[in-house]
Formats: structure tokens, sequence, C-alpha cells
């Protein structure tokens, strides 16, 4: 287990707080959405409540390591200043002069939010004089950014090294909660998976391979999988380089007693277009002039019995084309079975949290993994820079 804020003593001591402030702007530079602050606004009133003198940190967008005031924090300070009663203080150059400033000035309970870090160019490269100049600012680091762990920068890696150093709590709840489904799942273990490619989530598939009872494959990654078994696919979404690797993975699934289930039916349609109307195809083979857009409602059937008795479900990815509305059914249907699951239930990826959110199931969820890039790591099984820099307690 990672050392979290639980163990550390902050009282008195300048902290400084990694967060992912990242927020969509809009072309006035106002946040549409403020999700990510309020997700670590948790974090910020603990330490402050204890007496630390709190230095945040967060990247925005995409500066390319130069003063764009496009991508400033700024909006963010103004946010912060309306969601906490604390002093806040705004640190203008990151780690310059007047962030030094300020960060010597600052008294217990105050906030000193400096400005994006992707300002320097330091901060991507990891380079270790920028990491000391952030570290010099404080006594203590605590990391609290699980978007960006699986992110070998500065900020994430290199002041970590200098500093004692902890996770946040949405940190912590993300890795602690993903990594003991993966280690210590109640059986029945159903991975479902969907989304558009078999590449982004091949990594995903066969460490899952290693861990679960049931995989259901379902979204444009299922039909490299079932051509790769000779079924017709159409003009169905395919990656032709993976064919083979899709039937190594069929064949591993087989020696290794994993149930591997793939679309048995399907909605279909002529041309790729959030018009399109919805052709019902039975059996898995899809007719030459069609795209199949979502599993059908026989595959609907197959996958909700798996996910009737499972006791541990994770879920990536949409089965179908959710964004469209005649081919968002499987995906809603889904979501709703995994959340009647009487078990642990991790959910990741946009468009299975937004079926989620749309269905106002979010509470009948067991964790909501908000990092998607850093969760699908996980997923993978691999270790996240970010995460095995810190300490163990
Ligand atoms: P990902 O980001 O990998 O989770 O993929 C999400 C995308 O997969 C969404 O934009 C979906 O529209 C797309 N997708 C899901 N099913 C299909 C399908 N059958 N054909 C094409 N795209 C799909």
């Amino acid at each position: 287990m990672k050392r979290t804020i639980e163990d550390i003593d902050v009282k008195g001591k300048r902290v400084l707080l990694r967060v992912d402030f990242n927020v969509p702007l809009d072309e006035n530079g106002n946040i549409t959405d403020d999700t990510r602050i309020i997700n670590a606004l948790p974090t910020i009133k603990e330490l402050l409540s204890r007496g630390a003198r709190l230095i945040i940190c967060s990247h925005l967008g995409r500066p390319n390591g130069e003063f764009n005031m496009k991508y400033s924090l700024i909006p963010v300070a103004k946010r912060l200043v309306d969601l906490l009663i604390n002093k806040i203080y705004f640190g203008k150059d990151v780690v310059g002069a007047d962030a030094q400033e300020k960060a010597k000035k600052l008294n217990a309970g105050e906030i000193l939010l400096l400005e994006n870090l992707r300002f320097f160019k330091g901060e991507e490269q990891n380079d270790m004089e920028f990491a000391k100049q952030l570290a010099s600012m404080a006594d203590i680091y605590v990391n609290d950014a699980f978007g960006t762990a699986h992110r070998n920068h500065a900020s994430i890696v290199g002041v970590a090294k200098l500093l004692p150093n902890a996770v946040g709590y949405l940190m912590g709840k993300e890795v602690n909660t993903i990594l003991s489904t993966l280690e210590n799942p109640q059986r029945p273990f159903v991975a479902v998976l969907g989304g558009a490619k078999v590449s982004d989530k091949i990594y995903v598939v066969m460490n899952l391979l290693k861990k679960v009872d049931t995989i259901c494959i379902g979204g444009g990654m299922a039909y490299t999988f079932l051509k790769a078994q000779g079924y017709a696919v159409g003009k169905s979404m395919i990656e032709d380089e993976k064919l083979e690797l899709a039937k190594n993975i069929i064949e591993e699934a087989r020696r290794k007693n994993v149930k591997l289930l793939l679309p048995i039916d399907n909605l279909c349609a002529s041309v790729f277009s959030p018009t399109a109307k919805a052709v019902r195809v039975k059996g898995a083979n899809v007719p030459e002039n069609l795209i199949a857009l979502d599993i059908g409602p026989k595959t609907i059937k197959l996958f909700s019995k798996e996910l009737k008795k499972a006791k541990t479900v994770i879920w990536n990815g949409p089965l179908g084309v959710f964004e469209f509305e005649n081919f968002s059914k499987g995906t809603e249907k889904i979501a709703k079975q995994i959340a009647k699951v009487k078990g642990k239930t991790v959910v990741g990826g946009g468009d299975s949290i937004a079926a989620i959110h749309r269905l106002g199931k979010s509470k009948k969820i067991t964790h909501i993994s908000t990092g998607g890039g850093a969760s699908l790591k996980l997923l993978e099984g691999e270790i996240l820079p970010g995460v095995a820099v810190i300490d163990n307690v």
C-alpha cells in the first residue's frame, strides 16, 4: 500500500500538491466542467484543515513549454475562490521569483496556486533542475493527479524523488481499488471491454486473461476478433494487422479456460452516420454491404447472463457507437446490468462513464475511474511512474 496523506504530519509544513486541474475552457476562458476541481477538494480541504501551507500545481492543455495565457490557471484560481474559504494566492511564474516569494510567506491554512506547469519545457522533459526548483518551495510532496500518473514528468516523478511523499485521496482510491480488484477479486470475475480499436486495448485484454473468468468483447474491436475466427464482418471496423494477435488471444483464452465471448448478433447500418437506421442482423456474420455498429439483443442477453452471476466486474469502453442514438442501446443495457451487480464494479473510459451517468446509476458502481489513460495502464498491469515513485507504508 502506498503512503497516503493519512500517514503524514503536515502541520505547519509547506505541502506541494500535484492535482489534475486540466479542465475544459470555452473560447472566453470560462470553465465548462469543473468536475476535476471538485474531485480534488477532499484532499485540499483535509490538508488545509490539518494546518498545511498548501502549494498547488497542475498542467492545463498543451502550451508546449511556453507562456500562453490561453492555458492560464487563472480561471481555476477564480473557481477555487468560490469554493473555499481559505486565502488563495496565485504564483504567476510557476517556479520564478513571484512564486518563490509567495511560497515563503504562505501561512498555515492558505493556498498558493502555481501557474500552468507546462509553461516550462522542464515539466514534460522531467528535467531535474525544474524538479529541484519545484521541490525547493516545499517540505512534503503529495500527488493526487491520477489522470497523469502514467506520465514521466517533473511534477509527477522528479519532484517526488526529492521530498518525503504521499498520495492524496483520489489517487489512493484509484490505485488501491483497481489494484486490489485485479489481485483479490471475488469470483466469478467478468471483464466487459469495448471501444473502437483492438490496438488500444490489446495489453488490457492480455493482462485480464490472467485474472478473469470471463471476458465479453463488444464495440468496434469485436469485429477483428470475429474476422480472426472466420466470420464475415462486412464493412465493420477491422484492424487487419491485428488479426493474428486476435487469433492468439482467442487460443490463449482457451488454454487458460477463460470464457471469451463475442457478439452473436448485431445492429448494423449501411452508412456510418448519426441518422443511420439500425438493421438487426441475426447471427454473428455481418452482410457484405453493412457496418456493425452495436451489439444485438441476443448478445446483450449473453453478456447479461454472465454479469448476473458476477461478483466482480471491470468495464471499459462502449459496446457500440454510443454517440448515435440508434446504436446506444447495447452500451446502455449492459450499463444497467452492471449497475445491478451485487459485488464490486469498476467502470472506466469516457463513454462507459457517460452511460452510467446518463442512466443515473453512478451510486450503484463501486468505483468510477476518472483517469482514462492511467486506469488503462493499471489494467494492463503496468506500474505507473507516478505511483511507483511514492513510498510504501
Ligand atoms: P474508446 O475510446 O476506445 O473507448 O472508443 C470509443 C469509441 O468507440 C466511441 O467513439 C465509439 O463510437 C466507438 N465504437 C464503438 N463501437 C463501434 C463500432 N462497432 N464501430 C465503430 N466504432 C465504434
